[in-house]
């Protein structure tokens, strides 16, 4: 993958957000809405048959639960009252699906996630205070056949949407070129410091031990013709249950996959860790404190299995193929980060 300047920066970057339309019916039945939907429609049935064909057991996801994914990037947690007991919602089923592996070895679910996202947000074109995740998880895997099964999905689905719906695709006015063009070759992969790299020799000014933050990544993204994966991200930038890398300290066994075109990360995904004293060390590492995670830390004293997994964004895997300017146009309920909205 070569880092190009911002200036090649694709449709989808530096427009103004649009404004949300006057009420929930104008958007569910504008005509692009519609289309938008019915892609992403396919999409899920795409996805369902290509990981049922891998072997995979679709499980139906938590929506609550006394913890979550404790995530990064400043989003907070939503508390539901249990019973008198403080609960969450899934900011991610992460921990549910390495649970999940003691039974089944290849799992997914289409899982709902609410963050609230800092307001900042709600205008990276990216964001959704509420969204959905393709989430799956393998194990006994490595990261690399974690990226390899991505890889293979996205393009599939990808090629299912552009053989079965140009209407749909030419009325958004996506350019079909572009999209078959980044699905027809493998996937690029760069590792986290080349990228941060890159960045800097830009004139970006991004931390090199840190998460890439939104304007980066959307550079980096622009600058690609193809999706590509960013791999080793340091320690301090993910969560406890990114797996650290034995033979390099400080990094960890991560991905993300970038979209092309300017439509920044599509998915992130990781090796896990499931060693038990190694969590409740990563967990203090990572401001976490581990008497929260009372069902997850018995079950990882009792064997979490390894493996590999990831999760794909929906709504921005949506936003990509069918190429709308913003994520919350990929949404049927569109819920954007500190707007009030039906
Ligand atoms: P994360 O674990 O934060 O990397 O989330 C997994 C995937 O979900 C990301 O790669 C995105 O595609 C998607 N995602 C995360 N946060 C949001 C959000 N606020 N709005 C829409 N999609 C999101
Ligand atoms: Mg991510």
């Amino acid at each position: 993958m070569t880092v190009s300047t911002a200036e090649s920066a694709g449709p989808a970057t530096r427009q103004d957000p649009p404004p949300l339309p006057a009420s929930l019916d104008a958007h569910l039945t504008a005509a692009e809405t519609r289309a938008t939907l019915r892609v992403q429609n396919r999409m899920l049935t795409a996805v369902r048959a290509f990981l049922a064909g891998q072997g995979f057991q679709e499980l139906l996801p938590p929506l609550i639960g006394p913890v979550t994914d404790p995530g990064i990037r400043g989003s907070k947690q939503v508390d539901v009252d249990f019973y008198g007991h403080k609960y969450k919602l899934m900011t991610s089923a992460i921990l549910y699906k390495q649970a999940t592996l003691a039974a089944f070895d290849k799992i997914f679910y289409i899982a709902p996630n609410v963050r609230l996202e800092p307001l900042e947000t709600a205008v990276t074109h990216r964001h959704l205070a509420e969204f959905h995740q393709i989430d799956v998880e393998i194990r006994d895997a490595r990261r690399e056949d974690a990226m390899a099964l991505a890889e293979a999905l996205v393009s599939h689905t990808v090629a299912e949407v552009l053989r079965d719906m140009p209407a749909e695709l030419e009325l958004l006015g996506r350019d079909e070129d572009a999209l078959r063009e980044a699905v027809t070759s493998a996937f690029g992969r760069t590792s986290h410091e080349q990228a941060t790299a890159g960045l800097v020799e830009l004139g970006h000014p991004q931390d090199p031990g840190a998460e890439i933050d939104w304007r980066g990544e959307e550079i980096l993204s622009a600058g690609s013709r193809r999706p590509f994966f960013v791999v080793d991200y340091p320690k301090g930038s993910r969560g406890f249950y990114d797996r650290e890398d034995s033979q390099r300290p400080g990094v960890l066994r991560n991905f993300d996959l970038i979209a092309p075109e300017g439509y920044g990360e599509l998915a992130s995904g990781s090796e896990r860790e499931h060693d038990y004293a190694t969590l409740v060390t990563r967990m203090r590492e990572t401001g976490e404190n581990p008497a929260k995670y009372g069902w997850y830390l018995d079950l990882a004293r009792r064997g979490i299995p390894a493996s590999s997994g990831f999760g794909i964004g929906l709504e921005r895997f949506t936003r990509y193929v069918t190429g709308r300017t913003a994520v919350w146009q990929a949404s049927a309920y569109p819920k954007l980060p500190g707007v009030v909205s039906a």
